[in-house]
């Protein structure tokens, strides 16, 4: 059998719980259903996977395409319509600078111990690159990185120096030069999410007329429930307002001493991954119950109110890495 994977979403679940990695990326649990925000998030994702692989001319054409062949939630297609539409109007010019080297590029590399350079016997670094490209007025090859995020994405917000961080970034690098690419650095492009809320029509004890004639609903109260469309029209003006709320990129570079930290992290975590698998252990945390305002898919099953054997509840995957199509299936334990 080969080596296991480690991608970032693995490294992800391990940093935050090794209960929720050993359910997930030992056991391969998943939801049956995904988060709102998270089936959101997808959809976005598909949106601007079609935009970057299209020929020019043909991107807005191609990401709407995608996203309405998604089963989705109409309002959530209409924000994301939006979304995509502001993209290419803010993007789109800038295609003229790029040439897209390759989109959702999944790659395979050793893993090496940073001190002696000898590869893992354990673990592979896996993943996909959202989108690799070259900068036609320099050479240079970038990862492109693909969030979407309601948090504020302004230049210099927290979300930013946060990003700084990322430890996400040295794998797509490492990921990079796999496939043969000295990758200069890391363009995030953010896009903020629209934080509107479809609209209800105002029950009807509670509404309100004016003493005219005829009398009116007041302004604030409403007949009907929004439609889709009207709620497309009310995101739009929302983005087309302040474009900048919501469309960002920034690039970031690595120093060698950074990757080289970065990869001593993840060398170190795939240690503590393989010490948890072998003592049969995999300690919960607490902390990490409910984060970026989201619980986590598993808080009933670690909780007891619910079995990771309820079918209602839970899919066993198949593949451990179900967003990756290439190589030898890691097998579930069971
Ligand atoms: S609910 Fe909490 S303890 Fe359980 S897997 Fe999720 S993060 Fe870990």
């Amino acid at each position: 059998m080969g080596k296991a994977l480690l991608t970032n979403s693995r490294l992800g679940s391990a940093r935050a719980c090794q209960r929720l990695h050993r359910i997930k990326y030992a056991l391969g649990y998943r939801p049956k259903q995904e988060a709102e925000t998270l089936r959101f998030g997808t959809l976005i994702h598909k949106g601007e996977e079609a935009w970057w692989r299209a020929a020019e001319g043909e991107r807005l054409r191609d990401a709407l395409a995608a996203m309405a062949a998604e089963e989705s939630d109409p309002f959530d297609l209409m924000r994301a319509q939006v979304m995509l539409t502001g993209y290419d109007i803010r993007w789109g010019p800038a295609m003229e600078h790029y040439e897209v080297l390759g989109v959702e590029t999944e790659f395979r590399t050793e893993l090496r111990n940073p001190e002696t350079g000898r590869p893992s016997q354990t673990w592979e670094l896996g993943g996909k690159i959202d989108v690799l490209v070259r900068d036609l007025r320099d050479g240079l090859v970038y990862v492109v990185e693909h969030k979407s995020s309601a948090e504020d994405i302004s230049q210099g917000s927290e979300y930013w120096r946060r990003l700084r961080m990322d430890g996400q970034v040295s794998v797509y690098f490492e990921g990079g030069r796999s496939l043969g690419y000295e990758i200069a650095g890391c363009i995030y492009d953010v896009l903020g999410k629209p934080g509107q809320k479809p609209l209800k029509a105002t029950p009807l004890e509670d509404r309100k007329y004016t003493k005219t004639s005829p009398p009116r609903l007041y302004a604030n109260q409403r007949e009907a429930d929004e439609t889709p469309e009207e709620y497309r029209e009310r995101v739009a003006e929302a983005v087309q307002a302040d474009p900048e709320r919501y469309f960002q990129r920034g690039m970031v570079a690595r120093l060698e001493t950074e990757m080289g930290e970065a990869l001593f992290d993840v060398w170190q975590l795939g240690q503590q991954i393989r010490e948890a698998e072998l003592a049969g252990r995999a300690p919960r945390n607490p902390d990490a119950c409910v984060r970026w305002g989201r619980t986590c898919e598993f808080f009933d099953v670690c909780t007891g109110v619910a079995s990771l054997d309820d079918p209602s509840l839970f899919r066993k995957s198949e593949r451990i890495h179900p967003e990756l199509s290439e190589g030898p299936k890691e097998a579930a334990q069971q």
